[in-house]
């Protein structure tokens, strides 16, 4: 190991920059955020660190670097553009026995700065040892997207509780268990949730839990229910593959994607509860009746579900199930087919003077009645789900409201996946259009000026776009 990642304490301790650039300012900046003591040594300074130095936040020392100056600091950065005076400021450090770290110079290094994770009281610190700041960057990137945003809160309630977790059990092998079922477990959550005192209460009953009863900590189910966005796997939240992670149980849908699935974890039990249109399946009654078994069993349960589940996604139901059962729940929301197929369409859903509004409706009832519609105007789009099996009543309904029969009309199938087709036509051509083109479900139908600039803007999947009646007015796009 050529370096070896240590956490300084540097607050009230002096440390000292030479150099009164971009560089420095950089490095004064992470110093003067671990509270340090910063003087910097530089013929001139930027703009901002003249800031801090007229706040006083930093001491200026307007001379040359002088190599008897090290005596009194803990640690020095050399961040000069000139680099032998970098190079001299090392070899003074080395000399009195400092940790210097040099910018952009690895091999005059006795420290490195690494990338930073910053979950207060989290830290994580990644270094390539000076090879690739690049690389660390990526890895950091990837680091901030698997961890929960409120890690710290968790480390917080962690720091608060640890004397009276050690005083309820003071066998360290318990002491570890528990804190170990902490970190998977219910007060974990409600701290990423946001929801402190209910994280605090939790952890409370569950140290409860165990002290009275060694082999069963007292945790209780919760449901997620979880948007797994429009199609493309990659659209889902990063909250939403964080719960998803977490569960034991995940039940999913037809239309979230299954490469989703392996975030799951390796032991979760995972349930297919698909509703394919025309095939017996379960019902959301006996779905509701499931989601609150497995809750009230103490299951974690993921409801993952297709697009967003407070839009034409049952979850009003299973909400009301759950709070009927006294079971806690929490929502992600995910990315609905009308936001993934719009932006993967190239169809801006509100546009200056073109569109005011969004209607988002279902094209499917029971009894055919689409009066619902009948508020749709002219300088809205309107994004109807649901709505293959009846593309000629819609289109019917609609002229018959007063829109233009030469109104451009999309449907996009399959949207965000690299199965995605966008049919462009008319309010008027759609009726022919589905027996023409073997449209399948998924599919979204999305009707209103906006909807000519499937064909301008279309970015994702060219080859899949088809422009099915180029009338006069589909030409004019723009
Ligand atoms: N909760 C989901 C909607 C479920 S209803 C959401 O927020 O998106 C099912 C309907 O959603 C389908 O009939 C279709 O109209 C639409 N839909 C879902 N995924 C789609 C996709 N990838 N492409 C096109 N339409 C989609």
């Amino acid at each position: 190991m050529r370096h070896l990642p240590l956490f300084a304490d540097l607050r009230d301790r002096a440390c000292l920059v030479v150099g009164g650039g971009d560089m420095a300012r950089r490095r004064v900046a992470l110093l003067l955020a671990a509270e340090a003591r910063v003087t910097v040594i530089a013929p001139e300074l930027d703009a901002e660190l003249q800031r801090h130095a007229e706040a006083e936040e930093i001491q200026f020392r307007q001379e040359a670097f002088d190599t008897q100056a090290l005596d009194h600091y803990w640690l020095v950065v050399a961040a000069t553009n000139d680099r032998g005076l970098n190079a001299r400021v090392a070899a003074a450090a080395e000399l009195a026995g400092k940790f210097c770290n040099v910018v952009d110079d690895p091999e005059h290094c006795s420290f490195i700065m690494p990338a930073i994770v910053d979950r207060e009281p989290v830290m994580i610190a990644i270094s390539t040892g000076g090879h690739s700041p690049v690389l660390a960057r990526w890895v950091k990137g990837l680091i901030e997207t698997m961890l929960p945003a409120r890690l710290g809160r968790l480390g917080e309630l962690a720091g608060r509780w640890r004397e009276r977790v050690k005083a309820a059990l003071p066998d360290s092998d318990r002491r570890r268990q528990f804190w170990q079922s902490v970190v998977k477990g219910q007060a974990a959550e409600l701290s990423f949730a946001g929801r402190d005192a209910d994280a605090e209460t939790a952890l409370k009953q569950a140290l409860v839990g165990w002290r009275e009863d060694p082999s069963s900590p007292a945790e209780r189910g919760e449901a997620y229910l979880v948007g797994a966005g429009p199609g493309a796997a990659d659209l889902i939240t990063v909250r939403g593959r964080q719960l998803l992670a977490e569960a034991d149980v995940v039940l999913y849908d037809r239309l979230a994607n299954p490469k989703l699935l392996e975030y799951a974890r390796r032991d979760a039990e995972l349930v297919c509860v698909a509703k394919t249109p025309g095939k017996p399946s379960i019902t959301q009654v006996q779905l509701n009746r499931l989601l609150v078994r497995l809750v009230a069993s103490g299951k974690r349960v993921c409801r993952l579900k297709g697009g967003d589940p407070m839009v034409f996604g049952r979850a009003g139901e299973e909400m009301q199930a759950l709070t009927e059962a006294g079971l806690r729940f929490q929502i992600v929301p995910g990315v609905s087919a009308v936001e993934g197929c719009a932006a993967y369409a190239g169809i801006p859903l509100t546009l200056r003077g073109v569109s005011k509004a969004v209607l988002i409706a279902t094209g499917h009832t029971k009894d055919a009645d689409l009066s619902h519609l009948d508020a749709a105007r002219a300088d809205q789009t309107l994004a109807l789900y649901m709505s293959i099996g009846q593309l000629e009543t819609i289109s019917e309904a609609l002229i018959g409201n007063g829109h233009a029969p030469e109104t451009p009309a999309v449907i996009v199938e399959n949207g965000t996946t690299d199965k995605q087709r966008v049919i462009l036509t008319t309010l008027a051509g759609l009726a022919d259009v589905k027996h023409e083109w073997q449209i399948v479900s998924p599919a979204l139908l999305l009707v209103g000026e906006t909807a000519r600039y499937a064909e301008r803007y279309s970015w994702f999947n060219p080859e899949g776009l088809k422009v099915v009646r180029k009338s006069a007015s589909l030409a004019r796009a723009g």
